[in-house]
């Protein structure tokens, strides 16, 4: 089975619990993964709210030496990509792809010359806000949340230029619009579903998917359950109504995972990446295997092939 995910925690949880990247108890460990193949991760250095300014930039570069760290310490199994070539050359030689996202654009701490010493750094996806508010914009968490600053206008146009990808899960609506105004390329939606089945605001209206689709973005579906489920009580199942949903706004080419592994609850029948193949299985009770292929591999490698 292929398997390219968008989002996942699990290198910040490797940093909050000392916990190995090849074998520990979280969601996420390389010798679990790499049941499947070929098989490409991006990684989130995720940035708590409660981090502005300089501790932000300083948290940031902490999770950071972490991953490098597990990057060359299972140097043999997995390979840190910084372009499209590399991404290719990784799977071909079966190993895991490894692409770097911040989670959070507070990890800037306001300055536009961190931008691209993150670039630098190898970062290239960027979710520019979490739930709350930072130097970028509002989050979606954000009471009367308004959109970009003049600051994240700023980032979003560097970020383009510089060849990292905007991700605008977590983004409040207002802010996803001035998105959609500034650029030009296309942009994502690492982890986030359809408002339409499960209401909550960290979903996608359908205007919002619509609008990324047009654009030749891709939507990572989330496996945290307050997202699939209203109310919560999810099941794998409960995957299945997303796709359908996005399907029917034409959306083969634009549906990946963006499973959020480790920094969310995940359905109930579900332990960790070991069990993604049961999705597979799944959803292939409903779906073609050339739509759950592009699901789970297809349309993520065509996405990076084209804009990394
Ligand atoms: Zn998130």
């Amino acid at each position: 089975m292929k398997y390219f995910d968008l989002h996942c925690d699990t290198i910040t949880e490797c940093y909050l619990k000392k916990a190995e990247l090849f074998d520990n108890e979280l969601h996420w460990s390389l010798k679990r993964a790499q049941a499947y193949n070929p098989l490409a991760q991006v990684f989130a250095i995720w940035i708590p709210d409660e981090y502005r300014g300089e501790s932000a930039v300083r948290r940031f570069e902490d999770v950071y030496k972490t991953f490098i760290f597990q990057m060359t310490k299972n140097s043999d199994k997995i390979s840190f990509c910084h372009n499209a070539a590399e991404l290719k050359s990784a799977l071909n030689k079966n190993k895991t792809a490894a692409l770097l996202s911040i989670e959070g654009g507070a990890a800037l701490g306001g300055k536009i010359e961190n931008l691209d010493k993150a670039y630098n750094m190898g970062v290239r996806i960027m979710t520019l806000t979490w739930n709350g508010r930072c130097e970028i914009g509002d989050g979606v968490m954000v009471k009367h949340a308004k959109g970009l600053t003049e600051f994240g206008v700023e980032v979003v146009r560097r970020m383009e230029q510089l060849g990292m990808i905007v991700d605008v899960s977590h983004l409040s609506e207002k802010g996803f619009w001035n998105v959609a105004e500034v650029t030009s390329k296309p942009f994502i939606a690492s982890h986030s579903n359809s408002q339409k089945i499960c209401s909550h605001k960290r979903n996608l209206t359908d205007e919002q998917f619509i609008e990324i689709k047009k654009r030749g973005g891709i939507v990572g579906i989330n496996l945290y359950r307050g997202f699939l489920r209203d109310g919560g009580k999810a099941f794998i199942k409960d995957v299945k109504n997303h796709i359908e949903h996005f399907l029917s706004l034409g959306g083969e080419n634009v549906l990946a995972l963006g499973g959020d592994l480790d920094g969310s609850d995940l359905p109930y029948d579900m332990k960790g990446v070991e069990d993604i193949s049961k999705i597979y299985d799944e959803l292939l009770k409903s779906f073609s295997e050339q739509i759950v292929n592009a699901l789970f591999f297809d349309n993520a490698y065509r996405f990076f092939e084209n804009n990394l």
